[in-house]
């Protein structure tokens, strides 16, 4: 062994442990936050070095590292610390949670015998590394095959060389080079070739507007936090319309100023285009942006702007928390209760979570900005955690919108003998149109008809993998679950009793556009949700309408994002009833804050605007009170609800999901899993922490997997944290076909 010191390395593994490796000299020098190749089983994998080893290392023999691939390190110190607070918070192993925070394609990966960076097209170069065996090899190898000999020495010598420069030197390089990596003495490793120098668009520079009152409120409390220096977190809670967006891009303009770096995490861009475009207006290319429309060659270029210390403003979705911003100076969460901000899969973290985390460790100033806010930042305000500013008025001069209650218990629908539109809200679309103005319908369903029901014996389709009836999709035809994605064909008979008398139940967005277009043959309607458009060609709508080429826009949760038409005055909900009375704990939060946003893109401009909302809920406060914007008024009423069952923000929960194909195992194991809580509870001396289930999931049965979960209920992080831990080791090593996620302060209940 060659004896270089040995390190511990996170790799991406599902456990909750660091290993340790000897970096040997002729790597280079090792760095904490700098990823290296490791050998791992029978696998090679990339890992992230995390410091010499402090202890005895568990390993029997510690193995030495193949290559370092950073020459700076990809993770830059103060990231480094907040992922090991973050892993350690939301006790998910630590190699999975540098890889998240790791742009995809910087992953080394071995596919068949080669090691590669997967799917980053163009512009790959494959490099040649000595493995740790190379060097003592040298020696035999130049008496028996000297030619292959010739070869090593050359890669030895330099450490890593350009298979181009191989060839360069011998013709015979490419046929040496597979056979000394057969033979394990070297290791390839393709890689893209340093980027173009970043092409400069010129973007029209806008001119700030002499900002309201309010907003310069919020903007000094902002900016004087940010000369005096140190953490301080903000809920900016202004109505739709009040102009938080110029708060944010003030004050990030002033930490450039004082020559920091800046932050902006937004739910969603693809959807709101205009939205970076007024970063873009204001920051020209002193901007990186990230999200998941780029492709990810596009998103490794901005990580690199910022990593390299070229650009120091951000503007990203959920995962653009772990952007290597310099020097950050503030952190910006637009609309931080939106759900897209926990990510749900692998690492379930809460951005806007990690986003305080961040900001309290640099530190920095951190604004949480919405017209909703969550429960959780509301409540952080009242106990002062976070500074209040306050946006009670809209920027320009509109009031907001009036919103009208439809009970469609009482009301008769209009004309046509169709029930999706009622007659009030038909009379007011008519009076907009005529007017010349735009109307937004929102309906949270998409397809034509969420169910396919036989009236002869009453059975509705049903998915063969999931517990949920099949919505029935027009165009194109079939029967889909919104689930799993599985689709059939439309059936002529009932699966169960073969009658032919089978009928669509129920509106979704298909079936909305077909009833308006028969209602407003003259008017030009178009759709938005997830089947006509994914990303970009949502661009492509949102800008026929803002062209005015679009009178009626019907669509799903897609329409209720930060948009702003200037001639969209009047909004409708076609039915709010959808999402209320989910079996979830924040559905009347959900359905407030979506009911709320939704009613405020109407007038925002020069013409005020109107709501309409149709329901059979007219007395639900989540309904209620969206009706005056009555946001403290809806939090307090949900707020004592929420205390009495101890429940956030109140509480903190921990969710153990298992699932599996067998249902009998997969209960079985979360059995086990509650049990152990209960012991370690026990052990605790019982504090006043509840573990609760196992019982099965509200959805029980999804993509062919039996759902049930465990809930751990508990007044405080750490007390939960402390009942979870002995429970850990379940979680690694689950029963064959059984598979468990632990999800820290969940966000879906389903
Ligand atoms: P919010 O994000 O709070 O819903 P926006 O930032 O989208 O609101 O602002 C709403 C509208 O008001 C936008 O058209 C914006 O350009 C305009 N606006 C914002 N601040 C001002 C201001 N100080 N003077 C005039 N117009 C403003
Ligand atoms: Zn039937
Ligand atoms: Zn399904």
């Amino acid at each position: 062994m060659s004896g270089g010191p040995i390190w511990e390395v996170a790799v991406p593994v599902p456990l909750r442990r660091v290993f340790s490796y000897e970096i040997p000299a002729s790597l280079g020098k090792p760095e904490p936050g700098a990823r290296v190749l490791v050998p791992f089983g029978r696998r090679r994998m990339t890992g992230v070095l995390l410091g010499p080893s402090r202890a005895l290392p568990a390993e029997l023999a510690v193995k030495p590292a193949i290559a370092l691939l950073d020459d700076a390190p990809a993770l830059p110190e103060d990231l480094l610390g907040l992922l090991r607070e973050a892993a350690a918070y939301y006790m998910h192993p630590l190699g999975e949670v540098l890889r998240a925070a790791l742009p995809a394609g910087t992953d080394v990966v071995e596919r068949g015998k080669r090691l590669a960076k997967p799917r980053i097209s163009g512009r790959l170069e494959r490099i040649v590394l000595p493995t740790a065996e190379a060097a003592s090899a040298l020696e035999a190898l130049v008496r028996r095959a000297p030619a292959r000999a010739a070869v090593l020495q050359r890669v030895v010598d330099l450490g890593e060389v350009p298979m181009s420069e191989l060839r360069a030197v011998r013709a015979d390089a490419s046929g040496q080079v597979r056979r000394l990596e057969a033979d394990g003495l070297v290791a390839i490793l393709e890689r893209d070739r340093p980027p173009d120098p970043f092409l400069t668009t010129i973007v029209a520079r806008d001119v700030p507007p002499v900002l309201t009152a309010e907003q310069a409120v919020a903007v000094a409390a902002i900016s004087a936090r940010l000369e005096r220096g140190g953490y301080e977190g903000f809920l900016l809670h202004g109505v739709t319309g009040s102009g938080k967006t110029e708060v944010y891009l003030r004050a990030v303009d002033k930490a450039r100023e004082l020559g920091r770096g800046a932050l902006v995490l937004v739910p969603e861009i693809a959807l709101t285009p205009q939205l970076v475009e007024r970063y873009r207006a204001r920051f020209g290319d002193a901007l990186a942006v990230l999200h998941s429309g780029l492709t990810e060659r596009e998103r490794f270029e901005q990580w690199r702007l910022l990593r390299s210390g070229r650009v120091h403003v951000a503007v990203g979705v959920r995962s653009a928390v772990f952007a290597p911003v310099e020097r950050l100076g503030i952190v910006v969460v637009d609309e931080e209760h939106d759900g897209s901000f926990k990510q749900e899969r692998g690492f379930a973290y809460n951005a806007r979570d990690l986003a305080l985390l961040r900001a309290a460790r640099a530190p920095a100033v951190a604004v949480l900005g919405s017209a909703t806010p969550s429960l959780e930042s509301h409540r952080n305000a009242g106990l002062g955690k976070l500074t209040r500013l306050v946006l009670a008025a809209r920027a320009t001069a509109q009031p907001l919108p009036e919103v009208d209650i439809v009970d469609l218990t009482r009301h008769r629908f209009g004309p046509g003998g169709q029930n999706v539109v009622s007659g009030p809200l038909y009379a007011a679309i008519e009076e907009t149109l005529q007017r010349g103005e735009q109307v937004i319908l929102f309906l949270n369903r998409r397809g034509f008809a969420p169910g396919l029901l036989c009236t002869a014996c009453g059975e509705v389709r049903k998915c063969s993998f999931c517990a949920v009836s099949l919505t029935l999709h027009r165009r194109p035809p079939g029967l889909v679950c919104h689930y799993c994605g599985a689709r059939e064909p439309i059936p002529e008979r009932c699966g169960a009793c073969a009658s032919p008398d089978i009928e669509p139940v129920g509106t979704g967005t298909q079936r909305a556009e077909t009833v308006l277009a028969d209602l407003f043959p003259n008017a030009r309607i178009a759709r938005l949700d997830r089947d006509v458009a994914s990303g970009r060609s949502a661009e492509a709508v949102l800008d026929r309408l803002r062209r005015r080429e679009i009178d009626i826009l019907v669509g799903t949760q897609m329409v209720t994002k930060g948009h702003d038409f200037p001639l969209v005055t009047l909004v409708g909900v076609l039915l709010a009833d959808v999402g209320l009375h989910m079996p979830d704990f924040r559905a009347a939060e959900r359905s407030f804050q979506l009911l709320t946003q939704v009613a405020g893109r109407a007038g925002r401009a020069l013409r005020s605007g109107k709501a309409i909302i149709q329901t059979y809920s007219p007395t639900h406060p989540a309904v209620l009170l969206a009706r005056t914007h009555d946001f403290l008024s809806f939090a307090a009423a949900e707020a004592a609800e929420r205390e009495e069952l101890g429940y956030p923000p109140f509480g903190r929960l921990a969710l153990v999901r298992v699932s599996g194909p067998d249902a009998g195992r997969a209960e079985a194991a979360a059995r086990d899993i509650a049990a152990s809580l209960r012991a370690s509870w026990q052990r605790l001396g019982r504090p006043p922490v509840s573990v609760l289930g196992p019982a099965q999931a509200p959805l029980a049965f999804v993509q062919g997997r039996h759902r049930f979960r465990v809930l751990v209920r508990s007044p405080s992080h750490d007390l939960l944290g402390k009942v979870l831990e002995p429970a850990l080791p379940f979680f690694e090593s689950p029963p064959a076909g059984v598979h468990v996620r632990l999800d820290m302060d969940p966000m879906s209940m389903l």
